[in-house]
């Protein structure tokens, strides 16, 4: 088994199945335990990835949407910038998704997302994603339960529909424990250079940590589908994280197998002057 195949298999939360998130280990020291090597299979991946990104595009018939999921201090920007650092902004297109704006909050939580899945050839980044509908808003009650309840069965048609329309989906919960949340949130703090990545609101979602992981284990239980399931991602260890999606990332561009469009000419038959 390629390591891609077996971390995908370690991660994946089988569809159907119970996610049994608290039981999910935030450091996978077995699966990976050389930090060099796994550096060096990070490195190698990326840029392979911005490779097979080129095909995506010269292709232009598919789309790969990446969801990156996971509470504050889980490293959503940090696998940004390690996984995606070789490809040209070209091709990749990041969207973060905060508090809905006005104009948001007058259409269905969908349609935002909906907006910025990537066009065809082009890799999406979600930082976070229609699944805060389901998370923070049910942590925090920002609609009422029964909205919520209908919303997870929404989101996997939604998905499906996606994935039926040229759109392959790879859906990743960022999982760290709760004291290297402590200690990654401590050093926003202590660092004058990272003070612009504290938010105070952070502490008082920390509080509510229980009731976020809650969240998203139901989540993981529901929406993980054949079409989109989703892998749990040991997040303890940013380089362990880095390499798992890196990994994955390639090895679904891999099996989609872009390839360069078919040319009605021939090279040799141009000559520039
Ligand atoms: P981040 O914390 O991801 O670096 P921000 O500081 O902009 O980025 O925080 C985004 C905030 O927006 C988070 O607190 C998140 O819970 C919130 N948010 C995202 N989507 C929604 C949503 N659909 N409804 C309510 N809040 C949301």
């Amino acid at each position: 088994m390629t390591d891609w195949k077996l971390f995908d298999s370690e991660l994946l939360v089988a569809p159907g199945a119970k996610s049994n998130l608290a039981g999910r280990p935030t450091v996978r020291d077995d699966l990976l335990a050389d930090k060099d090597a796994a550096k060096d299979a990070l490195d190698e991946c990326s840029k392979e990835i911005d490779v097979l990104q080129d095909r995506l595009y010269a292709e232009q018939k598919r789309s790969l949407l990446v969801v990156l999921q996971g509470i504050d201090t889980s490293g959503k920007d940090g696998t940004v910038r390690g996984v995606f650092n070789r490809c040209g902004p070209l091709g990749v297109k990041v969207t973060p998704f905060g508090r809905p704006s006005e104009l948001e909050l007058s259409h269905d939580y969908l349609w935002r997302v909906h907006d910025a899945v990537p066009r065809k050839g082009v890799i999406g980044v979600f930082n976070r994603s229609h699944y805060e509908d389901v998370l923070v808003a049910k942590v925090r009650a920002l609609a009422p339960p029964e909205v919520i309840e209908q919303r997870y069965e929404q989101i996997n048609a939604f998905e499906k529909h996606l994935t039926e329309n040229g759109v392959t989906i790879l859906k990743f919960m960022l999982h760290i424990s709760k004291d290297e949340q402590r200690e990654r949130l401590q050093a926003r703090l202590d660092d004058p250079a990272k003070h612009w990545k504290f938010n105070p609101g952070d502490l008082e979602d920390r509080e509510l940590w229980d009731d976020f992981q809650a969240a998203y284990e139901i989540a993981l239980d529901r929406c993980s589908t054949p079409h989109a399931p989703w892998r749990v991602v040991p997040a303890d260890k940013k380089w362990q994280r880095n390499a798992f999606i890196a990994a994955i990332v390639r090895g679904t561009l891999e099996v989609m197998n872009p390839t360069y469009p078919a040319k009605s000419w021939k090279a040799e038959d141009y000559k520039v002057v």
